[in-house]
């Protein structure tokens, strides 16, 4: 059985006062919530206030990228230890606004992924084709080399544990989400590559959250999916009453 995970991406919004205003709001809405895990991921100057805020809660606080040396002159760089130290326990890479507009590659997924194994992070690799990519065809291709590029050279202990996200680049902040069918078959299609890579037991237990224009009008029918263990949710993690509703899927399809 595979825990659902429900994460926020805040991209690049909210001031320390807003996160601490979210946390205020958000922690009594999840005190009885014990049906998934949560993550949330705020920018990198608000990650200490966040994860101050969200202590005595079930939330942990991932950042949003990392760079994978430790230290050094990488002028505007964050690496895997000064993450750590801000109170984060997980990082998102490889998000497709990284790949598109700061240059981001399979290559340095992979490095950034293993320095944040050997720091403990959790690792919620991202993947996912653009409109172009899919319209011709070439869905299975990118997620292949996507996936591949990245968890190359894992061990299968490494492997283990990461979190997945499937985010067709098509569905992500522009209100269309994919069907939960469509979302399925990529879904299967990575678990199908993960047991080629890294054995039967290591793929039925990989978590594959679904990221694209999530809301709480369309959670629980993805979450009646198999495949889809979850969710990364942008803009609808930004208000606590919406990410709660998000959240919240199990009691309100039951
Ligand atoms: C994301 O940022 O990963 C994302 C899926 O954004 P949105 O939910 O806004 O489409």
């Amino acid at each position: 059985m595979r825990r659902p995970v429900i994460a926020g991406n805040w991209k690049m919004h909210k001031t320390r006062a807003e996160t601490r205003e979210f946390f205020d709001a958000f922690k009594p809405l999840i005190s009885n919530i014990n049906h998934c895990e949560i993550i949330v991921a705020p920018p990198f100057t608000s990650l200490s206030v966040a994860a101050d805020s969200a202590r005595g809660s079930s939330v942990r606080i991932a950042a949003q990228d990392m760079h994978w040396e430790r230290e050094g002159a990488f002028t505007g760089a964050i690496s895997a230890a000064m993450i750590v130290d801000a109170g984060c326990r997980a990082v998102i890479l490889g998000h497709s606004e990284r790949r598109r507009y700061f240059g981001e590659t399979d290559a340095t997924v992979n490095r950034k992924l293993k320095a944040a194994l050997a720091a403990k992070l959790q690792p919620i690799v991202c993947v996912g084709e653009t409109l172009d990519e899919r319209e011709a065809g070439r869905t299975e291709r990118v997620l292949e080399s996507q996936f591949i590029g990245a968890s190359d050279t894992l061990t299968p202990e490494e492997f283990s544990r990461i979190l997945l996200a499937y985010e067709p680049v098509w569905a992500i902040g522009t209100g269309r989400t994919a069907t939960p069918e469509t979302a399925s078959e990529s879904h299967a299609y990575l678990r199908r590559l993960a047991e080629q890579s890294f054995g039967e037991e290591s793929a039925s237990g990989l978590r594959i959250l679904y990221g694209g224009s999530v809301r709480p009008d369309n959670i629980a029918s993805l979450m009646a999916q198999r495949e889809i263990d979850g969710a990364l949710v942008g803009g609808a993690s930004l208000d606590p009453q919406t990410f709660f509703s998000i959240l919240n899927f199990k009691q309100r399809s039951s």
